[in-house]
């Protein structure tokens, strides 16, 4: 049988990556996503403190695939798959047929099962959920200091990043710095570098997947930088007044969550098994039991390697796994023929402020200054675009020597609250 039509959903690192290894073919593509921009998550967090605009770390999938003539591009929110059929629904109610299906359509936030905890502390995956997370952050100082009280003006001033994996630690450091080095000369009335910033982890360490030498080093560079790490910490409730811990209470009006993620629940219509976190459980050529024509990839699959561990959802992975696909869509390469994905280990690496970090590349662990530089390196050259590239430098050089946060804007509904005679 002679395939034809390939639908790939999702425009992240997964999905972009087969559209771009399928450039040329003969191949009818057809690649479909709820926005209409790739986001370059790893920086995201840059965007959440005001280092960088939205606009450095997103572009137009449109533009990128605009040389792809066999690939259109096309928004919507697919919303079920009908393997029987070989069709997929919008949200709008479009059906859409497929010969290959490739699903790379990422993870969501998980709240273990506590999802009203999401209005008190949103997570961090979206562009939006990065100009909520500025706006809160800003707005916060923007009420403590207009409050009289001491102690009122302190709930605004005390942050709580949950979550000690990459993500968090990365939030928490810059916050810190926002706080003490960018804000403190801003305010009369209050004093932000007196700001208290907790990371709060329920596991014995930061940074569990990293070597325990690196995970300290973290965290005794997060502590120099006046950040209260809390270890072994499970949080019990989060509310709009704080966060509740087992045995204690941090009160605060600034709560992040990084701490657990979940696959979207489109996978559920495939009626397939999917592990805890509700990935597919993809098979060696990354195609799903008695389905060789539905791929699943990046965060939204689960793949076991040989040792029986679960690959981490990390750039690479969908990357890799993308150009795996690419080759076999290319040849049609019949599913007994197929060789098994392998992963090829890059390393790690996160950030903690703005000239510090811990990475392992290979058997080689490294911490500090030169860290950050290489994480600064590997982040460039994966942007996508070449003016995001020149001005994300532009903007890590400028915070690099004057410790300066260019994006301290609030232009969203949220600004309205600080009008409005309440300051809760
Ligand atoms: C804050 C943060 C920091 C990170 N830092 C790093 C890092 O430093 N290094 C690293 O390697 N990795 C990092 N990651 C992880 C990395 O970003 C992901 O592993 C990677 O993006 C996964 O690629 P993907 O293609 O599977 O999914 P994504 O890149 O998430 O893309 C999924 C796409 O699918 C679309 N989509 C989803 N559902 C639907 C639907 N139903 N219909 C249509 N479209 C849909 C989405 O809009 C999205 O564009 C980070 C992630 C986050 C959130």
């Amino acid at each position: 049988m002679a395939y034809s039509k390939v639908v790939i959903v999702g425009g992240g690192f997964g999905g972009l990556t087969v559209a771009k290894a399928l450039k040329g073919t003969k191949l009818d593509v057809l690649l479909i996503d709820k926005k209409n921009h790739h986001l370059f998550q790893p920086l995201l967090y840059e965007v959440a403190t005001a280092a960088i605009s939205p606009g450095e770390i997103a572009m137009p999938i449109r533009e990128i695939l605009r040389k792809s003539e066999n690939t259109t591009v096309i928004m919507g929110d697919v919303v079920s798959v009908d393997k029987s059929q070989k069709q997929l629904t919008l949200g709008n109610g479009d059906k859409i047929r497929y010969d290959y299906l490739v699903l790379a359509i990422g993870a969501t936030h998980s709240y273990f099962g506590n999802d009203q905890w999401e209005q008190f502390a949103p997570g961090l995956k979206t562009i939006n959920d990065a100009i909520k997370i500025r706006e809160q952050v800003l707005i916060s100082f923007e009420k403590a200091e207009r409050l009289d009280s001491i102690t009122e003006a302190a709930k605004f001033l005390n942050f709580v990043v949950i979550g000690g994996g990459p993500t968090g630690v990365e939030m928490a450091g810059a916050i810190a710095e926002i706080a003490h080095k960018t804000m403190f000369k801003n305010f009369r009335r209050i004093k932000p570098e007196k700001s208290k910033i907790y990371l709060i982890e329920a596991g014995p360490r930061i940074l569990p997947v990293y070597p325990e030498r690196l995970s300290l080093k973290a965290q005794k560079d997060l502590e120099n930088m006046g950040v209260k790490v809390l270890t072994g910490t499970k949080v019990t409730n989060v509310s709009s007044e704080g966060v509740y811990v087992e045995g204690g209470f941090y009160e605060s009006k600034n709560i992040i969550w990084a701490a657990g993620n979940q696959a979207s629940p489109l996978l559920k219509t495939l009626d397939i098994p999917l592990d805890r976190q509700g990935r597919a459980l993809v098979e060696k050529d990354l195609s799903i039991a008695e389905h060789p024509e539905i791929f699943i990839i990046g965060d939204a699959a689960c793949f076991m390697t040989e040792d029986g561990k679960s690959l981490p959802g990390i750039a690479p992975t969908a990357i890799q796994q993308g150009k795996y696909l690419a080759h076999i869509i290319r040849k049609n390469t019949p599913k007994e023929e197929r060789p098994p994905f392998k992963y090829f280990d890059k390393g790690y690496m996160a950030t903690i402020g703005k000239a510090r970090a811990v990475g392992v590349i290979g058997k080689f662990q490294m911490s500090g200054f030169f860290a950050w530089l290489a994480w600064c390196f590997i982040h460039i050259v994966y942007l996508i675009g070449f003016r995001n590239r020149l001005s994300v430098m532009i903007e890590w050089f400028y915070c690099l020597i004057t410790g300066q946060r260019g994006v301290r804007l609030i232009y969203h509904s949220m600004g309205k609250d600080i009008l409005k005679a309440s300051d809760d």
